[in-house]
């Protein structure tokens, strides 16, 4: 009775442990159902293994991931899914993780159902009181695409910059630094890589140089205002190079650092300036010649006027002694001087001829031309000659010495004209940017190619003084002039059928 008493004054309490357990169970049943939806649900694959790598549970997404379910994969070792290259790291890291490392990011590859192979990567922890190893897996596909495909656009970059046909270099704006150069900058120095990458910019210029770099390195900004400059650069073996240089600033490797490409002008600039001491040397030379001709022609005349004169003179008081051989002989003499008073003069001309002492002003060529057309009026009028104008501007130059071109040039026109043609001369001009381009012309007796050259040399004729009057001037000193105005000239011709001189003069003097 007491015992029963006891067991029934027990019972209500036991039934209530009973229940509490019961929805205890219950409850943990339900938190572990929603952990393995929770699992379930992950994208990535979860999973435990246990010591010998055996696969003692794993979540649903072990069949998006390698297309087994987890049924088919739990009681399996994970070995005989492991693609065979990668075997050994994996097992490597399995020891790690089993001496208690956890291991973040290991890449390795499974085979999937289909045959396919499909990179993982794992975190995993060994939890020792289960003696089972948790491993979270995800696959790595698209983010080892996207690594390759930055990848190949750095390698891009990478080629384009170290085969770039012009030198570069990249470096670091608070050090100075040299940090990393292409190809062609170290052909361009001769240095190898690993000392030109030991180098600061301030050893590839000449010391007295160095300050320079020091004010444009102050700040960005100033750096900023100065990217493009010319620099002389120093090479290993000493030699100096004039560098022209274009820089950026960009972020690398997580410097501020400058990119720079160099284009090495050591040449063009030392062209340039043997140019401009050529172009000196020929200015002081050309001067001392017009001065030589100047003197010269100045001084002959002296001499020439002398021999005119008594040569007159022996004709006036011994004519009647003479005989016509002898008088003939006076009378070439008479001659020869007066042609040499001719050259004398042209010589003169000729050494002033460019000379600019004339104002820059505007000019209409329209009038100048028809002014100097008037000149051969009655050729004109009795329609022996055309002359026809073009598109003749209003210019800015000098006005005698363009002058003097336009004269010469027509008179020639004239001069050598066919006489059993009506003579045409077409006078005009085109805009060629920076330039005036003029043509004259004409139907005339036309020249034979190889003189092309000739013709502008002084006193070269290519006819006799009977057939033409002249003295061979003309074209030389067009040319003088328009070579000093900026301009240049040339002709085309055939014979029989006319020439054409072509002429340039610069739009602003
Ligand atoms: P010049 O007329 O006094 O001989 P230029 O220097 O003006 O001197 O001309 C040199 C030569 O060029 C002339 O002798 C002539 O043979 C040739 N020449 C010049 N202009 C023409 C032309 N329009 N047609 C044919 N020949 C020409």
């Amino acid at each position: 009775m007491t015992f029963l008493n006891k067991v029934e004054t027990k019972l209500p309490d036991q039934s209530k442990i009973i229940d509490k357990l019961t929805n205890e169970v219950t409850e943990l049943r339900n938190l572990n159902a929603r952990l393995s939806s929770i699992l379930d649900f992950s994208m990535d694959m979860i999973c435990t293994v246990d010591e010998v790598g055996v696969f003692v549970s794993v979540s649903q997404a072990s069949y998006q991931i390698l297309g087994y379910k987890p049924d088919e994969l739990i009681g399996r070792s994970q070995s005989d899914f492991i693609y065979h290259e990668d075997h050994e790291k994996t097992h490597h890291a399995r020891k790690l993780v089993k001496e208690g490392q956890a291991l973040t990011n290991f890449e390795n590859r499974y085979i999937h159902k289909n045959g396919t192979v499909v990179p993982l990567v794992w975190s995993s922890r060994w939890v020792p009181e289960e003696k089972l190893r948790y491993g979270i897996a995800r696959n790595a596909t698209e983010k080892i695409k996207a690594e390759e495909t930055i990848k190949a656009s750095e390698k891009k970059y990478k080629d384009l910059f170290e085969n770039n046909p012009a030198p570069m270099i990249i470096w670091d704006f608070k050090t100075l630094d040299i940090v990393d150069c292409n190809k062609e900058a170290l052909i361009k120095y001769g240095y190898n890589r690993e000392e030109f990458l030991s180098l600061n910019i301030r050893q590839i210029r000449p010391p007295e140089d160095i300050h320079l770099i020091e004010e444009i390195t102050l700040s960005e900004e100033e750096y900023g205002k100065k990217h493009k400059k010319t620099w002389r650069h120093l090479k290993k073996n000493g030699e100096i190079m004039i560098i022209d240089i274009t820089g950026h600033i960009i972020d690398y490797n997580g410097k501020r650092c400058v990119i720079v490409m160099l284009n090495d002008v050591t040449e063009k600039v030392s062209l340039q300036e043997n140019l401009e001491k050529q172009k000196l040397a020929l200015e002081v030379s050309n001067k001392e010649l017009e001065q030589f001709a100047y003197i010269a022609s100045y001084d002959l005349q002296e001499p020439r006027r002398m021999i005119t004169g008594f040569v007159r003179l022996l004709m006036k008081k011994y004519s009647d002694k003479l005989d016509q051989t002898a008088l003939s002989y006076i009378g070439h003499a008479v001659d020869g001087a007066e042609r040499m008073k001719v050259l004398i003069l042209d010589l003169l001309e000729y050494s002033r001829a460019g000379i600019k002492e004339d104002q820059v002003i505007e000019i209409n060529l329209n009038d100048l031309v028809n002014d100097l057309i008037s000149l051969y009026k009655n050729q004109v009028d009795q329609q022996t000659i055309k002359i026809e104008i073009e598109n003749l501007p209003v210019i800015k130059c000098h006005r005698s010495p363009i002058r003097q071109v336009f004269q010469n040039l027509i008179s020639n026109a004239i001069k050598y004209r066919r006489t059993d043609v009506n003579s045409l001369i077409l006078i005009s001009c085109e805009d060629g940017g920076d330039f005036w381009n003029f043509s004259i012309r004409d139907n005339g007796i036309g020249i034979s190619q190889e003189y092309f050259d000739k013709i502008f040399v002084i006193f070269q004729r290519l006819h006799s003084k009977n057939e033409y009057s002249g003295t061979g001037i003309g074209l030389a000193m067009t040319k003088k002039i328009l070579e000093s105005l900026g301009g240049k000239i040339w002709v085309t011709s055939k014979v029989g059928e006319g020439s054409t001189f072509y002429f340039t003069i610069p739009k602003e003097m």
